[in-house]
């Protein structure tokens, strides 16, 4: 009990329980002192308390980096994902409807929910975001939204490695919802993407790579490595492709001390999260490469979610994005470059000093 607690939360930890449905869910609020708390709602057979918190914490950060005023949650329920439809219908509803009161939560999508969880959430207690377009949902995936922050946190970096975004390489681990939104707005705007991989491998074409051409591949079905043109090359040769920019947008743990040495770029976004260990950037860093970390790069896809919240368009909420996006990354690396730390230590700063700001002007600290 009382565990997890330091300055900063959680608020609250509530563990939901009906032996009558199966249902096993847990809600950590951490701290709203910035106002209700956002997170997704993750299933998962295997969850725990230990997981839901630090990703309720890793969203009070990530929403106050992010300069909104929602403070950070998140909900885990146990259970396959892939139950029959019916089943994780009353599950979730059930699990909405027992914590119907809990206003200082909104719930969203995570590993193991989707849009349609979400419209059953909204229907339960009239609080959800990522919802389906008919809902007034914004599909983030669909337009991309993250894509879009990664692009301006590149705008935002460029000048501090001293690179301009016409004719930049951009390498991209990772052809998905996050990687080809970047890679179109990259190419739009000048740049060239040198590489990109997916789970089958890696296409390198220093020319540059027909991205619309690479987007209606993938829809159809295809690998990057079945695109006509360019080099293909294995799964894992992403990483010494030498580029300018380089955007891990697949999965975690990608760079770790062990193969940082293989990377040569001057700067990396992180699009996914937790792609690159803690000692990999410092040596990055040491390295004189610029790494804006995941929670300031990535963030478009829940300033989404908070504009969706509001009712916002998706122009709106595109502008809003741009907006936070490149003033962060900018504040990060002043921040960062003025003090000789890692970005990422002065992005935690940033984020914390903006939550004790808040918790200032309450009185109760942290709800
Ligand atoms: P996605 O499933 O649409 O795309 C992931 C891509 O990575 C796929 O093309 C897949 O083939 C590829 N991939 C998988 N394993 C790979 C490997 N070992 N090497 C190279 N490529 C590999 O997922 P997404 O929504 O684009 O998310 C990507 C990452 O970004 C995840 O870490 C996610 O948590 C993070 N993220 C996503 C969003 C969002 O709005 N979608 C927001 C913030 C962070």
């Amino acid at each position: 009990m009382f565990a997890f607690g330091d300055q900063l939360g959680p608020a609250k930890v509530i563990h939901v329980y009906e032996p009558g449905l199966g249902l096993k869910g847990i809600l950590v609020v951490d701290n709203v002192a910035r106002g209700p708390s956002i997170g997704g709602l993750r299933m998962a057979p295997d969850v725990s308390a230990q997981e839901c918190f630090r990703l309720a914490r890793a969203m009070t950060l990530k929403n106050s980096a992010a300069g909104l005023a929602h403070g950070g949650g998140k909900s885990v329920l146990f259970g396959d994902p892939r139950m029959p439809v019916g089943n994780k219908q009353k599950l979730i509803r059930a699990f909405a409807h027992a914590l119907r009161n809990e206003h200082d939560y909104i719930f969203g999508p995570d590993m193991g929910t989707d849009e349609t969880c979400m419209a059953w959430v909204k229907d339960e207690i009239g609080r959800a975001v990522g919802l389906p377009a008919d809902l007034g949902g914004i599909p983030l995936d669909e337009v991309g939204a993250t894509g879009w922050g990664v692009y301006h946190a590149g705008i935002a970096a460029l000048p501090h490695c001293g690179l301009r975004m016409e004719g930049a390489r951009v390498a991209i681990q990772g052809f998905g919802a996050v990687g080809q939104h970047a890679a179109r707005f990259f190419v739009q705007n000048g740049a060239l993407l040198v590489a990109t991989s997916d789970s089958r491998g890696t296409l390198v074409d220093p020319a540059g790579i027909d991205v619309a051409a690479l987007m209606a591949e993938k829809a159809a079905g295809r690998s990057v490595c079945e695109h006509a043109r360019g080099d293909k090359r294995a799964v894992d040769a992403i990483i010494d492709v030498e580029c300018d920019i380089w955007i891990p947008a697949a999965r975690p743990d990608v760079v770790r001390e062990d193969n940082a040495h293989r990377l040569k770029t001057r700067l990396v976004l992180e699009g996914a999260n937790i792609p690159f260990s803690v000692g990999a950037e410092r040596m990055l860093h040491e390295r004189g490469v610029c790494v804006v970390p995941d929670f300031i790069a990535n963030a478009g896809g829940v300033i989404c979610a908070a504009m969706e919240y509001r009712g916002a368009t998706q122009a709106a909420a595109f502008d809003v994005i741009a907006e936070r996006v490149t003033s962060n990354t900018a504040q990060t690396l002043a921040q960062a470059k003025a003090e000789g730390i890692v970005p990422r230590d002065a992005a935690l700063r940033l984020a914390a000093q903006r939550v004790q700001h808040a918790m200032s002007t309450r009185r109760f600290s942290i709800f």
